[in-house]
């Protein structure tokens, strides 16, 4: 299938990382500023079938360790294919784009960060219309209900800048199809475990009113997806009985939880960051991160450059996050997440966000409650913990009130006693036995790190 490509193409490859060092060119990413992918459906007479197109320039006229502007149109037809599927196919662009040896992709739509290794390209790989051969022939063999399909990359800043406003119009009227419908009126929930090949004990439980952490797929994209491909990596998941509905805990959503992570997640919360928090892959678009001295909680999105109000850059954070566990405090969410009612419901939703940057502020205008706006820091405001104390009191943010109160929940006292940090599974070794602590809560006034110091070896007399 795949004997004309120079790279080796399949799931072994997936999580392969490519270092600065090793990569040939770079694609997309923090420094771009306009980026996408977009699958589109089309009429069958405005699809070529098999048309791979390269529009910049391609590969061989690179120059090594360069970044260059990127965006792939993929637009495919067939008789039962509707706009439904975009989202779904859209997403499998970052799966299969990882099977080729030598190729990262990160992220998705309008945050694509992709890079070919030296190696790959030493190999041959020195066209873009490789990654079209891999990513038709995938997509097609999956789906056979696509039956054409043309595909166009670009890699001039002016001609994507074209279709980036296409891409932008084709997102927000996906995401806002989703809005208004609401989890209680629905009996199916929808599961991805897409990401399990990075992070295996995470699933994302896609409702209604809680979008995917990536934020690429909506309720309806998990409907089509699982209507069309029901043994794929998209699946329903039967609500069963609402066990908590503040909490957003359903008998189904435990039940599928525990099977797909074997065992290891068995509750969820699926509007809280607290106890049983929905798990974070490593593909969510932000973090909302809770911010004990003042009992609130900041976000911040993928492409934030600088630190956040804790001292804390998103990619320091984001470890923290990832990894398909359970971490109170630290939450994997998409944008679409926080444009909904139920976004962190039972802690609190919007009067307990406190700190945000201006950028996400203002795209969210429209969805946080007119009297709480003002209330909420950026990093226009404050730049330490400190002077984000002072702003809230100043404002009367409702979180202030928590301050005054002395029954703590569990999960806020944890909270309480320091930055919630994540070590995931700690071993301690000792006589000849190894001590797994697993999601252990540990307390401690004080933690000493040292160095360990190497005994010389003593001199031989
Ligand atoms: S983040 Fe979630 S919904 Fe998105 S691809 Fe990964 S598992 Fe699927």
């Amino acid at each position: 299938m795949f004997d004309d490509i120079p790279v080796e193409v399949g799931l072994i490859h997936v999580g392969e990382r490519i270092r600065k060092n090793d990569m040939y060119v770079e694609f997309g990413g923090p420094d771009i500023k306009e980026k996408f992918e977009l699958v589109r459906v089309r009429k069958s007479d405005q699809v070529t079938d098999g048309k791979i197109t390269v529009i910049g320039p391609d590969i061989s006229a690179m120059d090594p360790q360069k970044k260059y502007p990127f965006g792939i149109l993929i637009e495919i037809a067939g008789s039962q294919l509707e706009e439904d599927i975009e989202g779904v196919i859209e997403r499998r662009i970052h799966e299969y784009c990882n099977y080729i040896e030598g190729f990262m992709h990160l992220n998705q739509r309008y945050d694509i960060w992709v890079r070919l290794s030296k190696k790959a390209f030493n190999k041959g790989f020195t066209s873009l219309s490789y990654v079209g051969k891999v990513l038709e022939r995938l997509l097609k063999s999956e789906l056979p209900i696509i039956e054409s399909m043309q595909i166009t990359f670009y890699t001039d800043a002016k001609e994507i800048s074209l279709v980036y406003e296409e891409a932008k119009k084709a997102y927000e009227t996906r995401d806002a199809r989703a809005r208004g419908l609401t989890d209680e009126e629905v009996e199916v929930f929808y599961g991805c475990a897409l990401c399990q090949s990075f992070a295996p004990s995470h699933v994302c439980v896609i409702t209604p009113q809680r979008y995917a952490n990536c934020g690429a797929i909506s309720w309806f994209d998990g409907r089509a997806a699982a209507r069309i491909d029901p043994k794929g990596p998209i699946f329903s998941i039967e609500k069963g009985v609402c066990l908590d509905k503040e909490m957003g805990e359903y008998s189904g959503v435990n039940e599928s939880a525990k099977k797909r992570s074997l065992g290891e997640v068995n509750r969820v919360y699926l509007y809280s960051a607290f106890k049983y928090p929905h798990t974070s892959c490593g593909c969510f678009e932000g973090i909302a991160f809770y911010i004990p001295e003042v009992e609130g909680f900041g976000t911040v999105m993928r492409g934030y450059r600088d630190v956040t109000v804790n001292g804390l850059p998103f990619s320091t954070m984001a470890d923290s996050t990832a990894g398909g566990r359970q971490v109170d405090g630290f939450h994997g969410i998409s944008l679409e997440y926080m444009r909904s009612p139920k976004f962190l419901a039972s802690d609190g939703g919007f009067a307990r966000i406190v700190w945000m940057p201006s950028d996400l502020k203002e795209q969210l205008r429209s969805f946080i409650p007119p009297d709480l706006f003002d209330k909420i820091a950026t990093e226009k405001d404050v730049k330490t913990i400190e002077e984000l104390k002072k702003f809230l009191a100043d404002r009367e943010h409702p979180v202030c009130d928590r301050w005054e109160e002395t029954a703590l929940t569990p999960s806020e006292e944890i909270a309480l006693h320091g930055p919630v940090y994540s070590v995931g599974d700690l071993p301690i070794t000792s006589a000849g036995f190894k001590i797994i602590f697993k999601n252990a809560r540990i307390y401690a006034d004080r933690v000493t790190i040292q160095p360990v110091k190497s005994k010389k070896p003593e001199k031989e007399k």
